[in-house]
């Protein structure tokens, strides 16, 4: 604690006033341990906090849980310092696949506001709310307005009818999109949306924060322009690249960029269903496929095996879904794909 009052003192040398008042609420607060971690954050994170003009250490901060990455990405984007924002499912987790656990229930149930992506890609979300038993708890639907794809790029239905509207995943799992296709922020448009539905939410539930909230979006929603126009550019020169993924989480990316999505193939553990496998060949015969997108993490023979027989190279496109919790990470990940795509769609 001497620590943090030190090193408040220092960062708030020319605010005498501020300073006496932060500290009486400091001496207030010792012995509340919700308080002390808030405060050990604070000043942990003092340089962004004071740039932002942030929430006086004296204040308990706003706690927000997201449930996946890209959510919790833009929200942590959007917060900044302003709010303490955590997560829900491990950015090492596969989402479609997640478990809630008793630590979640207590972090929603201790929480003032809860954002997810929707579209019913947080399946465990539900029953972990009720669990909860937060009457006060704000929920922010990140998709909220959104025009859903159900489908993948609807070129043939029969290339997609075997498994419907089921989604493809490395442990050959299944999910249902009964509310559209859930991967809404491939789409750095979309991603925009989802960034000011997440802003305008913490507003309403937070006011205070209003300034800090609408600067730190307006700066991430104009490098999601400057996202998009780099996507523009690049993949104008390669209109309608087809490609067959083997995660079906690209077709607001495909339909915005001029690409086209024309097969997802299940990857279960042992072994590709000769279904599959047949609808791959099809795909390829049929449109003149240029690419096959594994995801990171996937090292399957048999995909090496089906791309030597499709006489296609199999390249990584990530689906945001595990990763990094730095705000940043969304560009990173979201350039390197687009070197994918630019490369694979040559
Ligand atoms: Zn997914």
């Amino acid at each position: 604690m001497i620590g943090n009052l030190l090193e408040l003192r220092s960062s708030r040398q020319r605010k005498n006033v501020l300073f006496v008042v932060t500290l009486f609420t400091l001496s207030v607060a010792v012995g509340c341990n919700q308080s002390n971690t808030n405060l050990a954050r604070t000043s942990e994170q003092s340089p962004q906090a004071q740039e932002a003009g942030a929430t006086p250490a004296s204040q308990e901060k706003t706690k927000v849980v997201a449930t996946i990455l890209p959510t919790y990405l833009f929200t942590k984007a959007v917060a900044g310092d302003a709010a303490d924002v955590s997560i829900i499912v491990p950015p090492t987790t596969d989402v479609h696949d997640y478990q809630a656990t008793p630590d979640d229930v207590k972090a929603i149930a201790s929480a003032n506001i809860l954002v997810k992506n929707g579209l019913g890609l947080e399946e465990f979300l539900d029953s972990t709310v009720k669990n909860a038993e937060n009457p006060n708890l704000t929920k922010i639907d990140a998709s909220q307005g959104i025009q859903t794809i159900d489908e993948i790029s609807p070129v043939d239905q029969t290339v997609t009818g075997s498994h419907g509207h089921s989604h493809g995943h490395s442990h050959g799992h299944s999910h249902d999109h009964a509310d559209g296709n859930p991967h809404v922020w491939l789409d750095p448009v979309l991603a925009k949306q989802q960034v000011t539905n997440i802003r305008d939410g913490l507003i309403a539930a937070d006011p205070t924060n209003k300034a800090t909230y609408e600067a730190n979006a307006a700066a991430y929603i104009q490098e999601l322009d400057n996202l998009d126009q780099e996507f523009q550019q690049t993949l104008q020169k390669t209109p309608n690249c087809t490609f067959i993924t083997f995660h079906d989480a690209f077709p607001y990316l495909a339909q915005r960029y001029n690409l086209k999505q024309v097969a997802v193939v299940q990857i279960p553990e042992d072994q590709l269903s000769p279904t599959d496998v047949q609808k791959a060949v099809k795909a390829v015969q049929k449109y003149n496929v240029k690419a096959l997108f594994s995801e990171p993490g996937v090292d399957n023979k048999l995909l090496t095996s089906l791309a030597q027989d499709l006489n296609l190279t199999v390249r990584t496109l990530d689906s945001l879904e595990t990763g990094d919790r730095d705000p940043q990470y969304y560009f990173q990940a979201m350039r390197t794909n687009l070197q994918t795509l630019a490369d694979g769609c040559k």
